[in-house]
């Protein structure tokens, strides 16, 4: 199969760990079947580490970002906004055009992105970025959410989506791990909810682990 015939898929990621949180397995999975993945980090959380200057967190989450990525075997693209301030940032910034010709170059085939119930303001603020280039975009893509600081979500009335993870779940819990810097303050604390969703979601299919997403376009 030629280059230019690869399936492409998009993760839209508010941080640099949450692509590898909601979607790390079906990640690996879908490189692994040779599809080509993206992930578009909205912001390097410099708000992590108050105590240090902003350059030198951005430094060590992007090489911490691309080690995790290399394991999963996806590429990334940085747009460093502001952390706590990623909507703010885009509208000001004027970044909708740029991401518009992107996205209408590579076509990506499924767009994953957070979910519109995550307690997390820049994780709601990357879904409705993502659900206003939808509505422009010059084509239709699959469009799901995964969750990260919302617990299953009892509301959604979306189709469910499943992905066996039980391949590629240790590949995910070691790109989780690359990030040394989030591990107090999100690794850890998420750590028992991978967990129990991968379990619970390959329940769900019958396989050993899964991860699940609501299509919601
Ligand atoms: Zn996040």
């Amino acid at each position: 199969m030629s280059q230019t015939k690869k399936e492409t898929i998009v993760v839209m990621s508010a941080h640099s760990d949450d692509f590898v949180i909601g979607a790390g397995g079906t990640i690996a999975a879908y490189t692994h079947e040779m599809k080509r993945v993206i992930a578009i980090v909205f912001s390097n959380g410099e708000k992590s580490h108050p105590w240090l200057r902003k350059a030198v967190v951005k430094k060590f989450r992007e090489k911490e970002t691309h080690q995790a990525a290399k394991v999963l075997g996806c590429r990334v693209l940085f747009l460093n906004m502001g952390d706590q301030q990623i909507y703010e940032d885009y509208k000001e910034k004027n970044l909708e055009p740029e991401l518009l010709k992107i996205l209408n170059r590579i076509k990506p085939a499924k767009i994953f992105t957070h979910s519109n119930e995550d307690h997390h303001s820049d994780h709601r603020a990357v879904y409705a970025i993502t659900s206003e280039l939808c509505d422009k975009i010059e084509f239709k893509p699959e469009v799901y959410i995964f969750p990260i600081w919302n617990p299953v979500s009892f509301k959604s009335h979306y189709p469910s989506f499943y992905v066996d993870i039980s391949k590629t779940f240790y590949r995910k819990l070691k790109a989780v791990h690359l990030f040394r810097s989030q591990r107090f303050n999100a690794i850890y604390p998420l750590m028992t909810l991978i967990f129990q969703r991968a379990i619970l979601s390959g329940f769900k299919i019958k396989k050993k682990f899964g991860e699940s997403f609501y299509r919601i376009r």
